[in-house]
């Protein structure tokens, strides 16, 4: 029955292959040959199986844990380095017709109102992204076929790459609205999208049904085959996730490292990210009414062995987790963050933090300059690039990239010249001191000579004026 290669959704997160392996890891917890030989083969950098990782989060050993966790850090050194890529979510419209339980945009709540970005808004909203510095958006929006069709969505995005106010510039646009057809991620495809990301919230097939009660999104199997479709539509970066809290979490890890086996066996890829929301607090919705929630140390041990088991994916954390939480998933492998974030449809527009359309409580809360600053003050790059999609870097040639081990003279780099025209552009003077600094001591580290010089070239050149370089 469980068939990696199957196009099937219950075929290729089959549920007796979860149980088992669920059994198999519960047998195994104390078994420190194994554990120990699993931990052997992820320093080879190479990944691991679903059930081998499941044993590393079913570790019940101290010592062995550490190993992990250290192993996690070195993996995220070796093919990330301390680069941190920023962004930040845009809210497109709440109108939606699904019943998702944990999401206050659900279809029944009747008091919250209901919005949708005119482009004029997009236009005010992408400017006062671009003001604060950001280059990377996702875009989210609501499932509505009425008031959301994939028109609006692929409007907004053109609007939001015409725009250049000052030297901003969104330079990626990511998209995470609900499942749909293979012509539809055509077009997405064709409007110059970065990576489609979709939440599967649960991959336990009766809790999912459960959980969506009513609306499209109710079909298991459709949101499930997603991103085989996103594939066939031909968008090769795609962005998993589940929203932890709604299930047992060691099935959900067992599930999400099925569905990276499925995009590898079927694509010849993996993902290109993960994404770890937990369930927050919104308007009418009530984290204490789902009974998986999980300990800030289970969530970081989870980020560790996502890292060893996919060491070529990157990973997201969003303003969901407090900078505390966010500091040590940092180490453990987070590659991506969102900074200043608002998570209501038209928030960046306003003066203060508005709540009434916002479809989760941020925890997060400060600036994007707070939190570049942050990064650097802890030790890593704050990176606004974008090259690589734009240089069609994308699905195996960017993992190859990655492989290749050639990040330290291209991506490294290329953060460097981004967090520059972040300090020349939007940077306090405290944040542009402190960046300066790091970005001399950070050269020295580009390994081809070349690369280094032209490099030094480039950041003297944004220094007066120039933009947009690009290895
Ligand atoms: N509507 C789209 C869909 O159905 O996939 C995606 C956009 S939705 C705005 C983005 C994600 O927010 C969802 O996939 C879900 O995982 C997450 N989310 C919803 N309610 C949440 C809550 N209360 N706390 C944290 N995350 C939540």
């Amino acid at each position: 029955m469980y068939d990696p290669k199957s196009m099937k959704a219950e075929e290729f997160i089959c549920h007796e292959e979860i149980e088992e392996t669920l059994a198999y890891a519960q047998a195994h917890k104390n078994d420190r040959a194994l554990i120990t030989s699993i931990i052997e083969k992820a320093k080879e950098l190479k990944g691991l199986s679903h059930r081998e990782a499941s044993v590393l989060l079913a570790c019940e050993e101290d010592d062995l844990n550490e190993q992990v966790c250290e192993l996690a850090e070195q993996i995220k050194l070796d093919f990330y380095g301390n680069r941190i890529v920023m962004f930040a979510p845009l809210y497109l419209s709440n109108y939606c017709v699904n019943g998702c339980l944990y999401c206050p945009y659900h279809a029944k709540n009747k008091h919250i109102p209901r919005k949708k970005l005119t482009q004029e808004e997009v236009r005010a909203e992408v400017i006062a992204l671009q003001d604060m510095g950001h280059k990377r958006l996702a875009i989210e929006a609501g499932e509505d076929p009425v008031n959301n069709p994939i028109e609006y969505i692929l409007d907004c995005i053109k609007t939001i790459y015409s725009i250049h106010h000052k030297n901003g510039d969104i330079r990626r646009v990511n998209v995470n609205i609900a499942a749909t057809t293979v012509e539809n991620y055509r077009k997405l495809k064709e409007a110059g999208i970065g990576t489609y990301i979709l939440f599967q919230e649960t991959y336990h097939k009766e809790s999912y049904e459960h959980l969506h009660p009513t609306g499209p999104k109710h079909n298991y199997a459709y949101h499930t085959e997603a991103m085989d479709r996103a594939m066939e539509g031909g968008i090769d970066d795609v962005g998993l996730g589940v929203l932890f809290g709604l299930e047992l979490y060691r099935y959900e890890f067992a599930g999400l490292l099925m569905h990276a086996e499925h995009l590898e066996a079927v694509h010849g890829v993996g993902p290109h990210t993960i994404s770890v929301p937990r369930v927050k607090h919104a308007d009418d919705i009530d984290p204490g009414a789902f009974d998986n929630s999980i300990s800030d140390d289970i969530f970081t041990k989870i980020i560790a062995c996502i890292r060893v088991a996919v060491p070529y994916t990157g990973m997201i954390i969003s303003t969901r987790e407090s900078e505390e939480v966010r500091a040590k998933a940092l180490r453990m492998g987070i590659s991506q963050i969102s900074g200043g974030s608002r998570t209501s449809v038209g928030g960046y527009t306003e003066e203060e933090r508005p709540h009434d359309t916002e479809q989760f409580d941020v925890s997060d809360q400060r600036t994007l300059d707070e939190v570049v600053k942050w990064l650097m003050d802890s030790g890593f790059i704050p990176s606004f690039c974008t090259a690589c999609y734009r240089e069609g870097r994308t699905g195996d040639r960017f993992m190859q990239l990655c492989k290749s081990r050639q990040i330290l003279n291209c991506c490294h780099p290329n953060a460097l010249m981004t967090l520059q025209e972040y300090l020349e552009d939007y940077a306090s003077p405290e944040t542009k001191a402190v960046g300066e600094k790091l970005i001399t001591a950070e050269l020295e580290k580009i390994p081809n000579e070349k690369v280094r010089k032209l490099t030094i070239e480039h950041l003297a050149a944004i220094k007066e004026g120039s933009r947009d370089f690009r290895f």
